[in-house]
């Protein structure tokens, strides 16, 4: 994984570069990233707010109240309507990128789960990640968990 990270919506009419270093991947398997995404779960990559670039394009974005009272500000194609970027209002620092939008995903790997309670039966979590039934407290242990994987020897070479 080498910065600036690149990635692009379906269309392509949006492209974005991310300058910083990825605080965290992990995967979350809460009801609204399985309505949002379509699919299980979906992954999420918080970085710093502004190490995240817009190159080309102009998002749209719209604003949704979790269940637990936060405010995210959700940021997408308005062509092809592909998610890019979840930005919570709470936390002004962080955007956090929907890394299946990234040019190369291959070093990609989720270190937890989150909203675990409401995760497809079939799929099963690595008895090493970081899990938490539903919304985690804060970042710090998802986190730690990134930067102890990153900074082992075979970690980073893609
Ligand atoms: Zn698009
Ligand atoms: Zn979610």
């Amino acid at each position: 994984m080498r910065l600036p990270l690149t990635g692009t919506c379906q269309c392509g009419s949006i492209r974005y570069e991310i300058r910083g270093e990825p605080l965290s991947v992990y995967a979350c398997h809460c009801t609204e990233c399985q309505r949002q995404s379509a699919g299980a779960f979906a992954l999420s990559m918080p970085v710093a707010r502004d190490a995240v670039v817009v190159l080309s394009g102009k998002p749209k974005s719209w604003r949704r109240t979790t269940e637990s009272g936060r405010v995210i500000q959700c940021i997408f194609c308005p062509q092809c309507g592909v998610r890019l970027f979840h930005n919570p209002e709470s936390n002004p620092d962080i955007s956090v990128v929907k890394p299946g939008t990234l040019d190369e995903t291959g070093w990609l790997f989720p270190v937890g789960h989150i909203w675990t309670r409401s995760a497809q039966p079939w799929f099963k979590i690595p008895l090493d990640a970081i899990c938490y039934e539903g919304q985690p407290p804060d970042l710090t242990k998802l986190t730690a968990a990134w930067r102890a994987r990153s900074s082992r020897p075979t970690a980073g070479k893609n």
